[in-house]
């Protein structure tokens, strides 16, 4: 036994030795350091927000965040790009009820992508539409199922160009003369479109640069924050809710993979920078309410219809996660894209 420890721990160091080497040759970070923001990401992540955390800290991770469930019927990432127009789904793949969720907030998404109601005292907002074919379903019939009137939409704010998120923009825009407003950069890529894509095209109204804007209708504004990232144009959220009479802020997160970075450091960079902005936009609003525009990553379908469910002494809204559950989603974020960016070398 003695022997074999004298012959064998030299080899081993050694080996180690010649990994550590070889990953520092070639500009990789040794596994330590990639493990270190894995490790944050995970512990932020808890049993909370695990699709965010398999998205994008596992490499290679499935469509779907390891559930599957954005793949089917959804039509899934190849599909979300505004390329082409994607045939209807199976309804039976994708199809859910609407739901009031805050006092005058409306979950209005298919149980893969999120749609949402903003209701003012001046109209409405949606926040996010989703692919062409579900805006008659979801978000018109929604609205009136849900006692709403599709006719006070006033605004359309879309997070990012990308179909999944923004086929529906330009039939709200047409039929009730919604006024779409998205980032400046997502802009540019929306209008060079051909006309025949899926959902039109919608005409600009109004361009949200670096420097965000607020939006006011009524009695509610929305603070929207620039994080570009996920697209050049993504923008993020902060706004009000009532709750049972209470004012809670929400955080929206606008735009989550990280899979078209490869080894371009600076959209790694960019993407890092703008999670700690919103985070901070969102800790300065005191937001304890964490909203996305995909239901793997809030777990917005399964809330939405628990929401309406009579509350025990004790129980809150199920969207309430706390401030520091607004943090710890965003630190997902940006751990595992540091994280991926020492894995891929990136410079
Ligand atoms: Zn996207």
């Amino acid at each position: 036994m003695r022997a074999m420890k004298l012959t064998r721990i030299p080899f081993l160091t050694g080996s180690l030795l010649v990994l550590l080497l070889c990953a520092t040759a070639l500009g990789q970070a040794p596994p330590s350091e990639v493990d270190t923001h894995i490790s944050t990401a995970r512990a932020a992540a808890g049993q909370d927000y695990r699709g965010t955390f398999i998205n994008l800290c596992i490499p290679n991770a499935p469509a779907g965040g390891g559930r599957g469930a954005a793949g089917r019927g959804g039509g899934g990432r190849g599909a979300a790009r505004g390329a082409g127009a994607p045939a209807t789904p199976d309804r039976a793949g994708w199809y859910a009820s609407p739901y009031k969720v805050f006092d005058n907030l409306y979950w209005l998404g298919t149980r893969q992508h999120s749609s949402w109601a903003l209701r003012t005292s001046e109209g409405i907002i949606i926040i996010d539409t989703n692919f062409a074919w579900a805006t008659e379903p979801e978000i018109i019939d929604g609205l009136t199922k849900l006692g709403l009137n599709p006719r006070d939409i006033k605004y359309v704010i879309i997070s990012h160009a990308h179909g999944d998120h923004d086929q529906g923009a330009a039939e709200l825009q047409t039929r009730y003369g919604a006024k779409v407003v998205m980032g400046a950069p997502d802009w540019e890529s929306t209008l060079q479109r051909p006309a025949t894509a899926a959902g039109g095209v919608p005409k600009r109204d109004i361009a949200v640069g670096s420097e965000g804007t607020k939006l006011t209708l009524g009695d509610t504004t929305v603070t929207i924050v620039a994080t570009p990232g996920h697209t050049p144009g993504t923008l993020s959220y902060v706004f009000p809710v009532k709750d049972e009479g209470r004012t809670v802020m929400v955080a929206y997160s606008g735009g989550t993979l990280t899979g078209a970075f490869g080894t371009d450091g600076s959209r790694w960079d960019e993407y890092v920078t703008s999670q700690r902005k919103i985070a901070k936009a969102a800790a300065d609003a005191g937001a304890s309410v964490m909203l996305s525009n995909h239901s793997e990553y809030d777990g917005a379908y399964t809330k939405a219809r628990l929401a309406g469910l009579k509350r025990e002494v004790g129980e809150q809204n199920p969207f309430i996660v706390g401030t520091d559950g607004v943090q710890r989603y965003f630190t997902v974020m940006a751990e595992c894209a540091l994280a991926s960016k020492l894995r891929l070398g990136a410079k």
